[in-house]
């Protein structure tokens, strides 16, 4: 039976950074990832990373302090204050570590990293390698793990944890290559399995993005934290969703619609484009919705005034973008642009360590709710959580695995394996006729339309009404697909059950937030209602449908206050 100290699902970012410090401890660390990993989608982060440098001339006086305070604030004071003002206080080191391991950032013309203005940022503290940055900086955690030796067991998806009593011991993961099951044990476990944006129509997240790594450990009983936050981004190409990254505002893209108005100013007037992305994101929806956008669906983001130059330097891939997809070069014509889903601020609960309630069990990046994002994230601290969590969370799990014995849990890895192969079986023997893709579209589709930018009692009641007939539909769906090596069908079908129990979650948490903060716009409770809301909601899996509880908020620092831009 496979055994490692320590596994780290997923080969993105966070998994990365965290198979790195592990590794560190001295104990033997491997990578299991679905995707070879460079291509895990950390690498389609295009803007960049946050860390309070100073090094723009307009930042001089920037410092991670500021930029923990705009976190708190751009979080509409739901996160968590302790873990905050730590990312921001981590930056600097973060980003200096990751230029050292030969990341080429964008430079300013005395060489030091380049920054750009990001929205909800009191200063442009944005670092980048022009509009490929995620691309950048995960080829170079890649080649820190090949120094490390680490192992990676590349196209394996895992599909269930084992667990041994109260701790984890390992997980069971699929071989796509050969098709067979695998029980690979392990002291401690890692889930860094990225984004959940698939269980939306309109999102920027590639097809692997599924809340299926977020499901797992739902099942296996762990609570996830902050499940009604989901963001949407202001600017995304229209029709395809495909990011148009927040650092064409940045660097003075403005946003205009069917009467040629630059309407910001009557949302936000003195942030303008650079509000932060909750308000932003609404703000475009509201010009569409009342009939100022353009076929009532879009408006432009307009590049032009940038001129050729600073386009082709700064934003390249953002034009072969539009280029590709809409025929439109930037340089000469406005880009029709629409709010898309595009991040999960809801995720497995864990601590500072990244540490969850199950013990053996961590969680990093996006998958993960450390509370640092809260309600509404700024752009740029994703990529920063991915690195400063991940190194948090690798360490962590590496010294907890490091003196335990160095052999697997034989009879709890194999009770779980049985339980996965006896699942398997079920699903190529159900003799249903319901087609799991449909289900999967239909859920996609109900996401945007009744738990979207504005939500409300009747639209989320309905919502959950229609993920709860999904799910039933779900228990009667067509056999899946036999066939061994690299069977999709398999994956895909059990990646479905995990984005309608996670839909599901997102939909009972919003119900019973009646408030507004961030990302969750109730119109039937327009104010933010801390006396009745700050604080975390906490679902945990049962058959019959989740169960929410509560937690706090942790506010060290800075009392809430009414936020203003
Ligand atoms: C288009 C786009 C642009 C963005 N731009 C920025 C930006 O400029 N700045 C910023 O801060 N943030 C940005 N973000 C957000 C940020 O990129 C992500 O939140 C972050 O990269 C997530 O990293 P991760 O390591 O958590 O996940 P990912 O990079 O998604 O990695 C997940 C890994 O898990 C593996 N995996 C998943 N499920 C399984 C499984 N069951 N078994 C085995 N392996 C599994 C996958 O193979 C993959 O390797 C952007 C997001 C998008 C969608």
């Amino acid at each position: 039976m496979l055994f490692h100290d320590v596994l780290i699902i997923g080969g993105g970012l966070a998994g990365l950074r965290a198979a790195i410090a592990a590794a560190e401890k001295k104990v033997d660390v491997a990578i299991v990832s679905k995707l070879y990993p460079p291509r895990s989608h950390s690498g389609q982060a295009q803007g960049g990373i946050n860390a309070a440098l100073a090094n723009n001339p307009k930042a001089h006086d920037d410092t991670p302090e500021k930029h923990g305070f705009d976190t708190v604030k751009g979080s509409d004071y739901l996160a968590d204050q302790e873990t905050s003002i730590y990312l921001t206080e981590q930056a600097p080191e973060a980003v200096f570590e990751i230029e050292h391991w030969g990341c080429p950032f964008s430079r300013t013309e005395e060489g030091k990293i380049a920054q750009r203005p990001f929205g909800g940022a009191g200063y442009p503290r944005t670092c980048y390698g022009t509009d490929k940055t995620g691309h950048y900086i995960l080829q170079t955690l890649f080649e820190q793990t090949i120094k490390h030796n680490i192992k990676v067991y590349n196209e394996w998806e895992v599909i269930g944890l084992a667990k041994d009593v109260d701790t984890c011991c390992g997980v069971i993961a699929l071989n796509m290559h050969s098709g067979e099951l695998e029980a690979m044990g392990a002291n401690a476990v890692v889930f860094a399995t990225g984004g959940s944006g698939r269980m939306y129509g309109n999102t920027t997240n590639a097809i692997p993005s599924t809340a299926f790594g977020v499901a797992m450990p739902y099942w296996a009983g762990i609570p996830l934290k902050d499940v009604e936050f989901i963001q949407f981004h202001p600017t995304s190409l229209y029709p395809s969703n495909i990011l148009m990254t927040e650092g064409c505002r940045g660097e003075g893209g403005i946003l205009v619609n069917k009467e040629g108005d630059r309407f910001m100013k009557k949302y936000v007037p003195k942030a303008m484009e650079l509000g932060p992305r909750d308000i932003v994101a609404r703000s475009v929806q509201t010009e569409i919705l009342e009939g100022r956008g353009f076929d009532d669906a879009y408006v432009y983001l307009d590049l032009r005034h940038l001129g050729k130059a600073k386009i082709m330097e700064r934003l390249p891939g953002i034009r072969e973008i539009t280029m590709d997809f809409n025929g439109i070069d930037p340089i000469e014509e406005p880009i029709p642009i629409q709010p898309g889903t595009h991040y999960y601020m809801g995720g497995i609960d864990v601590n500072i360590d990244g540490a969850s309630p199950l013990k053996g069990f961590y969680a990093a990046g996006e998958c993960a709710c450390v509370s640092v994002h809260g309600a509404n994230r700024l752009g740029g601290n994703s990529l920063l959580e991915t690195v400063v969590f991940g190194k948090r969370a690798g360490a962590s799990a590496g010294e907890y695995a490091k003196d335990k014995p160095k052999q697997p849990k034989t009879n709890a890895l194999e009770r779980a394996l049985k339980r996965e192969e006896e699942n398997f079986n079920q699903m190529l023997k159900s003799n249903g006729n319901e087609n799991p893709y449909t289900i999967n579209a239909e859920l996609r589709k109900l996401m945007p339309e009744k738990a979207g930018l504005f939500r409300d009692e009747k639209l989320m009641t309905e919502g959950l009404e229609q993920i709860r007939v999904l799910k039933e539909r779900y228990k009667k769906i067509r056999p899946v697909v036999s066939g061994s090596s690299f069977n999709f069908d398999k994956i895909w079908v059990l990646e479905i059950k995990g984005n309608l129990d996670v839909a599901e979650a997102l939909m009972a948490g919003g119900l019973a937030r009646k408030e507004s903060r961030g990302s969750h716009f109730r119109t039937d409770f327009p104010k933010r209602d801390d006396v009745n809301f700050l604080k975390h909601t906490l679902a945990t899996y049962t058959p019959e449908g989740p169960k929410l509880s509560y937690s706090e908020v942790q506010i060290t620092k800075y009392q809430p206050v009414e936020r203003k831009y």
